[in-house]
């Protein structure tokens, strides 16, 4: 979808900093990037953090480390002087490109006050110094009489002046915003014409006070404050639009067009939440998924490409996404997916940049540069069956260190019953013969291609299965591993004949 020139796309992600990064939100960010990036537009990150009491800087940071993890950066903001790393970041995340920190709400308080001041005057909004019993009975009164709950409207024709005069006094009071009981109506990018009776609201409350703007107040004000033309966000926003309408509307403001995404389900359609699901992104990131994986799977949640096709990368991403396809119908997270997707990323990247990607998710001793190879070469050949970085860990331990097993583990056939029975003679006696045969390749050609060549000819002689099982777990430990000739190239020569020695000596 690309928008008219005259009017520079500017989008926004505007979170709380009261949680963790969802992973609902890091889709959020993601559409709101890419719908900025693929109209050459800007994408804006404003924290509101107004609600200090719920709002914790340990929080930002996160969302902001999510954030450039997944590349997903904001390209505007008002301090220069906050670029820079985020110290003591939980992860190593790649260095900061950005030039700016991101706005704050809580830095911005003289803007809003500026603005509430401004609808008191126009007698658009009024001090209201209701108790919270008054409300109470307010409401009782109606519920009583089978209405909807909304403010009675007790302070709403008390004289500005007058009303001002106790505000300064001291009087307890918050600043209501005067609803108008119209129809409140707008076209939603994705869900198309939406109404609202906004008689059915009341006056809300929009500031404790001139310095302590809520939500609806500030968010409204900002949207039109940094020229915001598309506001992207999750539908469980959908019901707090009109309200921001019509204090845009007061204000004198332009309204900017709205995307209400659908909500994310589990795939039993139960909503997502922790007690089914991890819904951290920082969760996702310490699973070993990576941030291709997780940035393709984000944008099928609502949305897929007109051609049948479940691997897009960013970049075709920013060419294909559209807003406008966007689905009305909740989303499914399905686990599975995304861990297929994994999988498939994994074998995409060079062992090398796996390596560096590796590195939180394995013990610091495979970092060592004695290990350097093995590593590479362990990866090489993992990396086509791992799903998950952090499942390279077991599965390639035994590359750096022979697991302790029982002598049991070399018997070929497999005993299937209780009952185990092995020609512990026998067996020693092949391993020994690969021992041989292993011992007379040079260490200069020991590869898997020389080793195979070597080796096949004793297969042929004396059976698949009554050398090669014996080798494969002489060399690496376990039940399941890659074959035996991809295990010694990585291993070399010396240590798979170290190996086959163990194996022997457990059998003699
Ligand atoms: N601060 C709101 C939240 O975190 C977001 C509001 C919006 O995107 O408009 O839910």
């Amino acid at each position: 979808m690309t928008e008219s020139p005259n009017k520079p796309v500017r989008t926004r992600f505007a979170p709380s900093p009261t949680g963790f990064l969802h992973i609902g939100s890091a889709r959020t960010v993601l559409f709101n990037w890419l719908f900025a990036k693929q109209n050459n537009g800007k994408f804006i990150l404003r924290i509101e953090d107004t609600d200090i009491e719920r709002s914790n800087s340990d929080f930002e940071k996160d969302i902001i480390d999510g954030m450039k993890w997944l590349g997903l950066d904001w390209d505007e903001g008002p301090t220069p002087a906050a670029a820079g790393e985020i110290p003591n970041s939980k992860l190593q995340f790649p260095k900061y490109v950005g030039d700016y920190g991101p706005y704050r709400q809580s830095e911005r308080l003289d803007i809003y006050e500026k603005y509430l001041r401004k609808l008191i005057e126009e007698e658009k909004a009024y001090y209201c110094f209701c108790s919270k019993e008054d409300l109470e009975s307010d409401r009782q009164a109606m519920l009583s009489q089978g209405m909807a709950p909304k403010y009675g409207g007790r302070c709403r024709h008390i004289k500005k002046d007058e009303a001002e005069r106790r505000a300064k006094a001291g009087e307890p009071a918050v600043i209501r915003f005067r609803v108008p009981e119209i129809e409140v109506e707008f076209q939603d990018i994705i869900r198309g014409k939406v109404k609202f009776d906004a008689s059915l609201i009341g006056d809300i409350v929009i500031a404790k006070n001139l310095s302590s703007p809520l939500f609806n107040f500030s968010n409204a004000v900002d949207d039109a404050e940094m020229k915001i033309t598309h506001v992207i966000r999750g539908e469980d926003h959908l019901s707090n639009t009109p309200k921001q309408i019509l204090i845009q509307k007061a204000l004198g403001f332009e309204t900017p067009q709205y995307a209400h995404l659908p909500l994310i389900f589990t795939p039993d359609r139960k909503k997502m939440s922790k007690r089914y699901l991890e819904t951290a992104l920082i969760d996702y990131v310490k699973d070993g998924y990576l941030k291709e994986a997780i940035i393709n799977f984000l944008a099928f949640l609502g949305w897929h490409p007109k051609e049948n096709k479940d691997i897009l990368e960013i970049g075709e991403l920013v060419k294909k996404f559209e807003l406008k396809r966007v689905q009305k119908a909740g989303a499914v997270f399905n686990l599975e997916k995304l861990e297929w997707l994994n999988g498939q990323y994994i074998k995409t990247l060079s062992s090398e940049e796996l390596a560096e990607r590796m590195k939180n998710f394995i013990p610091e001793s495979w970092l060592n540069e004695n290990n350097t190879e093995i590593l590479i070469k362990a990866i090489s050949l993992e990396k086509e069956r791992i799903k998950k970085l952090s499942d390279f860990k077991e599965s390639a331990d035994f590359f750096f260190e022979l697991p302790d097993y029982d002598e049991k583990l070399l018997a070929w056939p497999r005993p299937t019953g209780e009952e185990f029975i092995m020609n512990k003679e026998k067996t020693s006696t092949n391993l020994k013969l690969l021992s041989e045969e292993i011992d007379k390749i040079f260490k200069a050609d020991f590869n898997k291609e020389n080793i195979e060549e070597a080796i096949t000819q004793l297969t042929a002689v004396w059976g698949r299965g009554d050398l090669l099982w014996p080798l494969r777990a002489a060399l690496s430990g376990k039940e399941a591993s890659p074959g035996p000739f991809e295990i010694m190239e990585v291993l070399g020569k010396e240590e798979t004949l170290k190996r086959l020695k163990t194996a022997m000596e457990k059998l003699s």
